[in-house]
């Protein structure tokens, strides 16, 4: 870490009324300026880095609500996954992360092979006698937990069913990479094939390299980074070889970790090329506002949009996702308090940290319901998960839909 980035924190607390974790607790510890302080006293050499002072910095969310506030421009949320990640590096991995971040997220066949039981639990029916029995309450919280996430899965990932060129309708205009997100594609496949469609609409060639792997941002937040400049290494190759305008994601997640790869690989020219090529889904549509505005047939629904973090603080995109809901005729745009709140999802934090998740998903439930809509519309498979579960089990359920899925569903309605 570098000390320079822990001394400018000049102790103001703007970013406290915007750290979910300090709304919640009002500790200074949990808060980014207290997490900058510890930070600083353990690389000072003043405090050990005891398991307490660990658990404090680990309640953070990797939101970065705290960098879009601080008028210094400290990132207390990525100085903690950094200083997480140096802490990483000299323990080497365990077994299970080892064979979750290296064995399997970066072998997509392998991936997929291993989510197949879980669409057999669901389609066999199983889920449901499971669920009705309260079978899972036997099993440690957190099978409880991840299982209660999963919502119905496709019958077959987007990977497996998309051709790896999508031709532009009509006279092509450019040609673009589709970097497909693991859980887009394995879970969340019809809005990853409404973000194609949308594309070639807009007179897109698409490609889609079947080889791609996984973003890296798993192995980033586990610490292995290692395994992160691996899956750069062999994504950057890998979309160099065809002849791209864009490298389009329409995973807030994988956006925001792409966009780095130049400075994790720093030096070399084609991942600085690759990064600066990277755009969300979001971005590339509002190019060509006014064309899509002359395709969308009405959609007589009222939405909010829940801004995911990886898109709205780590990638500075607002604007865009809005405009985009604004030219559906028919649409009722309903803006949404503190929009760019975390949901409580965050990777893994959901299972790991389960308490106080549930607490930061509370104030956005409440915040949803009280706008009125009739859907929820984001962009990250994260917030995806979290935010279906939590609001199908509201009275009245609110949907929750991908952004593309709403702008597909007006351009082609079923
Ligand atoms: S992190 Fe930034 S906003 Fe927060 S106390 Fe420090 S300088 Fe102020
Ligand atoms: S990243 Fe989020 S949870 Fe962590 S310190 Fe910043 S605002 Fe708080």
């Amino acid at each position: 870490m570098e000390y320079v980035k822990l001394i400018n924190c000049m102790r103001c607390g703007m970013c406290l009324p915007h750290c979910p974790t300090y709304k919640e607790t009002f500790l200074e510890t949990a808060s980014p300026r207290g997490r900058v302080a510890l930070m600083r006293k353990i690389e000072e050499g003043e405090l050990e880095a005891s398991e307490r002072l660990l658990e404090y910095l680990s309640l953070c969310l990797d939101c970065q609500a705290c960098a879009t506030a601080c008028p210094c421009g400290v990132n207390a949320g990525e100085m903690v996954a950094e200083f997480k990640c140096e802490r990483h590096e000299g323990r080497g991995l365990s077994v299970m992360e080892d064979l979750v971040l290296r064995k399997l997220l970066p072998h997509p066949d392998r991936l997929e092979a291993a989510v197949a039981p879980m669409r057999a639990y669901q389609r066999s029916g199983l889920q449901k006698i499971v669920r009705s029995l309260g079978i899972l309450k036997m099993f440690p919280p957190a099978i409880g937990r991840m299982e209660g996430l999963l919502p119905e899965l496709p019958a077959r990932p987007l990977r497996r069913t998309i051709d790896e060129v999508t031709p532009a309708v009509g006279e092509e205009r450019g040609r673009v990479g589709f970097f497909l997100g693991c859980v887009m594609s394995l879970v969340f496949s019809e809005a990853s094939y409404a973000t194609v469609q949308l594309l070639s609409a807009l007179g897109y060639t698409v490609v889609t390299p079947k080889a791609q792997k996984c973003c890296g941002a798993p192995n980033m937040l586990a610490g292995d980074r290692e395994g992160l400049l691996e899956a750069a290494r062999f994504n950057v190759d890998l979309f160099a070889g065809h002849d791209l305008d864009f490298i389009v994601t329409d995973c807030g997640g994988c956006g925001a970790e792409l966009k780095k790869y130049g400075h994790h690989l720093a030096g070399d020219e084609a991942a600085a090329a690759f990064g600066n090529r990277v755009r969300d889904i979001s971005q590339v549509l509002s190019l060509h506002g006014d064309e899509l505005r002359e395709k969308l047939t009405p959609l007589p629904l009222t939405v909010t949009y829940h801004d995911p973090c990886h898109i709205a603080h780590c990638q500075g995109i607002r604007q865009e996702p809005r405009s985009l809901l604004k030219l559906v005729p028919g649409l009722d745009c309903r803006e949404l308090a503190e929009a760019d709140a975390c949901c409580g999802s965050a990777g893994t934090y959901n299972i790991e940290k389960p308490e106080m998740s549930d607490r930061v998903l509370s104030r956005k439930i409440a915040t949803i319901k009280a706008t009125g809509a009739e859907v929820l519309v984001t962009s990250n498979p994260g917030c995806l998960l979290q935010l279906k579960k939590a609001l199908a089990e509201e009275t009245p359920p609110v949907r929750v839909m991908h952004l593309t899925e709403v702008l597909h569903r007006s351009l082609s309605p079923r």
